[in-house]
């Protein structure tokens, strides 16, 4: 079955040349220019994703992200932004609202189709973030036994940095901003922690050692979890 996509980007190129590569890769397509008239498309189609363009006539992109991901029934739609050189406060804001990527232009269309497919299949794996064992190419996140191995190694971890591993390599390729790995590692019972996330991830990358290239520095805005690792 063909995932659904609506655009939401006033360039009246970008809007065609997207609408045209994407149909003809097998995704069923609608577009809007404006940001208001596009929620509503949203709406009416319910799409698995949604490219949103962050400056937009009618509703800024980050209202209507913040539209989507505020709304029970929409929420479930993935959003990749398309965003400027500079926009990234908006990232920031977007990433927070809970936009799974963003791309920035000019890209070249098989670079998005790559992110498209990235982000569509985390989507299908959601529910695996709930295991209790993550393998990710030769490391073992154990979550009952608070265990982290990596080729058959155990590597020791704090209960902050372990919570912060896992909670990136259960979602791998997707950004996340400093605030928002903050309140994840920020468990029930955190006693003083620093509050500095940099220190926490430099710390997990000096203990995975050769692993250490999974934790992935996404400048100006936060980190993330390789979704591949040459090893
Ligand atoms: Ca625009």
């Amino acid at each position: 079955m063909s995932a659904k996509v609506v655009i939401l980007e006033d360039e009246p190129d970008i809007n065609e040349a997207l609408s045209h590569s994407l149909a003809k890769d097998g995704f069923k397509v609608w577009s809007e220019t404006d940001g208001e008239r596009g929620l509503e498309l949203v709406r009416e189609k319910g799409p698995d994703l949604v490219l949103l363009d962050l400056m937009l006539p009618g509703m800024e992109g980050t209202e209507v992200c913040r539209r989507i991901k505020g709304d029970p029934v929409l929420r479930s739609s993935c959003i990749i932004m398309l965003t400027a050189k500079g926009d990234e406060s908006d990232i920031l804001v977007g990433l927070e609202l809970g936009a799974d990527d963003y791309i920035t232009k000019p890209f070249k269309t098989r670079e998005l189709l790559a992110r498209i497919r990235a982000v569509l299949r985390r989507g299908d794996l959601r529910g695996e973030s709930d295991r209790d064992v993550l393998r990710r190419g030769g490391l073992v996140i154990d979550a009952l036994r608070h265990e982290v191995m990596y080729d058959g190694e155990l590597i020791v971890l704090t209960a902050t940095e372990f919570r912060l591993l896992r909670f990136l390599a259960a979602n791998p390729g997707r950004v996340f901003t400093r605030d928002q790995l903050l309140n994840q590692v920020i468990g029930e019972k955190a006693v003083v922690i620093d509050r500095n996330i940099d220190v926490h991830v430099r710390s997990v990358r000096r203990k995975l050692g050769a692993a250490h290239a999974f934790l992935e520095t996404v400048r100006g805005v936060g980190y993330r979890f390789a979704s591949s690792v040459g090893a």
